[in-house]
C-alpha cells in the first residue's frame, strides 16, 4: 500500500495522520462521493461559519483548525468574563473584558499556522442572507435556543430549489450540565430545530405535593423553603436571589427540611443553583460534544466517513449524568413545522379561556415557545405587541373569550415573535372539549 503524503503546502508533520484519513478511501467511503486527491484542496477552499465562541465555540474553533479548515468566521457579540477561564481555554487573565471572538481568532490562528479566522464581534441577527450565503458549512456552539431558532429560519428561508449551493449543513452542538447533543440538519431535507423543538422542552416543574409532603431529593428541600416555606414566613418583603441572606435563609430552611427526612446533599451552592436556575457548565461535556460536532464537518467536508444525518440518524445525545450514555437516532421532519413544514400545528386551546390566557400560554408551551407573540385570525387582528398604537389598540382583547373574539374550532392563526422576523408560526385552533 501507497503511504498517503502530504499534499503541497502543508505542514508534513501536523498533517501527516489526518491526511490519511482525507486522502484514503476508507471501508465506509462512497466511491461515487469520495475523491481523495481533491479533498484537501478542496477543504482549503471552504468557508466555515462557527457562531458562538464561548465554552463549545473555544472548542469547535480549536478542532476545526486542526481537521484542515482553513477559512473560518466566528460570530460572538459576547465578551470575556473572568468565570469564563475555567473551560474557555483560548482566554487568558488579561483578555478579561475584550471580545470572544476577537481573542479565539487570534489565539488559535498564532497556533496554527495558515488558518485563517474571521471575527464578529456582532449578533447574528445583524448580518443579511448574503453573508450566510458565502458559507458552505455552518457550526453552531450555542446556550440560547432563541439563537438557533433564529439561524434555523434563516437557513431554512435561504434553500433555493434551483441552486444546489443555497443548501448549507447546519451541526448544532448543546450542553447542559452533564448532558449535551449533536446534531445535523439539512435545511429542508431533514428535520430543522424547529421540527425538535420539544427536545428543548422547559423543565417540568416538580409538583407541589412532592415539595410539601415527600421530598427526595436536596432539589426538592430548597424549593420547599424556596415556594412554600418563603411564603409563609416572609423573612424579608422581598426575595432577591442575589442577596447572601437571603438564601442563606432559604439554605439552612432547606437543610432543616433534609435533616427530618434523612436527605443528603442540601449546601450553599446547591440552594444558589436551584433558586437562581444556574447549571453548571461543564467543560469535559463541551469537548465530548464540539468533538462530535468537529468530526461531522470534517466527515461532510471530505466524504471520508458517513455523517451523521441525512438520510439515516441526524441527532446524537450524550449523557454523562449517570455513567456515560449516548443514544443517535433519526429526528422525524414534521410536516406542521412552521418553520419547513407547510400545515399549521394543532394548538388544544380552551374556548371559553381569553386571548391573554393564549399569548401567556405560547410562551410556555414546548411546541411555540415564543414570549412576545402578536396574533392574527383570518382576517382580523387579534392581538399586536408592537407599534404601541396597534398595542393599545388591540389590548382591550386580551381580556375576551376566544369565543367573545368570533374564534371557532379548526380556526387557524398566525402567530409572529420579534425573536423571529421572517416567520410567521400558524397553528390551527382545536377546541377542549368540556370536562363533563
Ligand atoms: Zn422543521
Amino acid at each position: 500500500m501507497a503511504s498517503a503524503e502530504a499534499y503541497p503546502g502543508s505542514e508534513p508533520a501536523r498533517w501527516k495522520y489526518l491526511d490519511q484519513i482525507r486522502t484514503r478511501a476508507g471501508p465506509f467511503t462512497d466511491p461515487d462521493t469520495f475523491y481523495g486527491s481533491k479533498v484537501a484542496s478542496e477543504m482549503d477552499r471552504m468557508n466555515v461559519l462557527v457562531i458562538g465562541a464561548g465554552g463549545l465555540g473555544c472548542e469547535i474553533l480549536k478542532n476545526l483548525a486542526l481537521s484542515g479548515f482553513k477559512n473560518i468566521h466566528v460570530i460572538d457579540m459576547d465578551t470575556i468574563d473572568i468565570s469564563n477561564l475555567n473551560r474557555q481555554f483560548l482566554f487568558r487573565q488579561a483578555d478579561v473584558g475584550k471580545y470572544k471572538a476577537e481573542v479565539a481568532a487570534a489565539f488559535v490562528m498564532r497556533r496554527v499556522k495558515g488558518v485563517h479566522i474571521t471575527a464578529h464581534n456582532k449578533m447574528i441577527q445583524d448580518f443579511d442572507e448574503d453573508f450566510y450565503m458565502k458559507f458552505q458549512l455552518v457550526v453552531c456552539g450555542l446556550d440560547s435556543i432563541e439563537a438557533r431558532r433564529w439561524i434555523n429560519a434563516t437557513l431554512v428561508n435561504m434553500v433555493d430549489e434551483d441552486i444546489e449551493d443555497s443548501v448549507k449543513p447546519l451541526i448544532d452542538g448543546g450542553t447542559e450540565g452533564f448532558k449535551g447533543q449533536a446534531r445535523v440538519i439539512i435545511p429542508t431535507i431533514t428535520s430543522c430545530i424547529e421540527c425538535q423543538l420539544d427536545m428543548h422542552a422547559p423543565r417540568a416543574a416538580v409538583p407541589l405535593c412532592t415539595l410539601a409532603s415527600i421530598p427526595r431529593q436536596p432539589e426538592h428541600c430548597i424549593e420547599w423553603a424556596h415556594v412554600i416555606a418563603w411564603d409563609e414566613e416572609k423573612p424579608f418583603p422581598k426575595l432577591d436571589k442575589d442577596d447572601p441572606e437571603h438564601i442563606t435563609w432559604l439554605y439552612q430552611k432547606a437543610l432543616l427540611r433534609a435533616r427530618e427526612f434523612n436527605i443528603p446533599g442540601v449546601t450553599y451552592s446547591l440552594t444558589q443553583g436551584v433558586v437562581k436556575n444556574i447549571i453548571p457548565a461543564i467543560a469535559a461535556t463541551n469537548s465530548v460534544i464540539a468533538a462530535a460536532c468537529c468530526n461531522e464537518a470534517l466527515k461532510i467536508s471530505s466524504s471520508c466517513a458517513p455523517a451523521l444525518g441525512y438520510p439515516a440518524d441526524n441527532y446524537m445525545m450524550y449523557s454523562g449524568n449517570d455513567s456515560v450514555y449516548t443514544y443517535t437516532f433519526r429526528h422525524e421532519k414534521k410536516d406542521d413545522c412552521p418553520v419547513c413544514g407547510n400545515l399549521a400545528r394543532d394548538l388544544v386551546v380552551d374556548p371559553s379561556g381569553t386571548l391573554r390566557d393564549l399569548v401567556d400560554s405560547l410562551a410556555v408551551r414546548p411546541e411555540a415557545q415564543l414570549k412576545k407573540p402578536s396574533l392574527r385570525a383570518q382576517n382580523k387582528t387579534l392581538y399586536m405587541q408592537s407599534p404601541a398604537s396597534l398595542e393599545e389598540q388591540t389590548r382591550p382583547n386580551l381580556d375576551r373569550t376566544l369565543v367573545e373574539l368570533g374564534l371557532g374550532d379548526g380556526d387557524e392563526v398566525a402567530v409572529t415573535d420579534p425573536a423571529f422576523a421572517t416567520v410567521s408560526f400558524k397553528f390551527r385552533l382545536v377546541f377542549r372539549k368540556a370536562a363533563s
